[in-house]
């Protein structure tokens, strides 16, 4: 997507240890009318899909995932990082280790937000080593839900969660995709 790839190379910061800063548009402070072209977008590649439930994670998922259900017309769940050590039965749960801060934590969805009846499109700011989404395709798994597959706005393809994810069986479009980058040469998209 043009517009998100142009605004990437205007706004985006490269930082050590392979992250990209989209802070001043997309995690951040949200420019929400970019959020709008990406919701279209979402819907022109999944619109035929019958999705009925958007799944992200928190929290920069959120956001994007909101203006993206406008367009489909369906309600959004996001998985909340689990605080406490008691997982009560009325939740899906499954693992996620942070790409940014390198610690494993839980996520959760209640039982009464996904069922065998659904058709769940996964929405994500980032896709990296491909925890966060595989994470999320379990909770789907585990509430028997159909998965129609995974949109995310930024895949780091020198990283290898796109083949990951893509080898699972699901499908993975990524509205920019970053071959590679360096403070020297700026972001590279495939
Ligand atoms: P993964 O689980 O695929 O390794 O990483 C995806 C998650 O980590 C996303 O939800 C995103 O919030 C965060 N993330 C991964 N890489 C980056 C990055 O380069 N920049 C930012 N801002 N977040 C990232």
């Amino acid at each position: 997507m043009r517009l998100l790839e142009e605004r990437i190379r205007r706004d985006g910061k490269i930082r050590d240890g392979g992250v990209l800063k989209v802070d001043s548009f997309l995690n951040h402070q949200m420019d929400v009318e970019l959020f709008q072209e990406i919701g279209k977008e979402f819907l022109r590649l999944f619109g035929d899909c019958g999705v009925t439930k958007i799944l992200t994670i928190e929290a920069s998922g959120i956001g994007i995932a909101c203006v993206t259900a406008q367009f489909f017309h369906c309600p959004v769940i996001f998985a909340k990082k689990n605080k406490t050590r008691n997982i009560a039965g009325d939740v899906y749960t499954s693992k996620v280790e942070s790409f940014t801060h390198g610690k494993v934590y839980d996520i959760i969805v209640s039982k009464d937000f996904l069922g065998p009846e659904d058709r769940v499109l996964l929405i994500d700011d980032f896709l990296a080593n491909g925890s966060a989404l595989q994470g999320l395709i379990e909770l789907v798994r585990s509430a028997s839900a159909e998965l129609v597959g995974a949109g995310v706005c930024v895949e780091k393809a020198f990283q290898p969660g796109g083949e990951m994810v893509r080898g699972m069986g699901v499908r993975v479009e990524a509205l920019a995709r970053v071959k590679s980058m360096s403070v020297e040469d700026g972001v590279v998209f495939c």
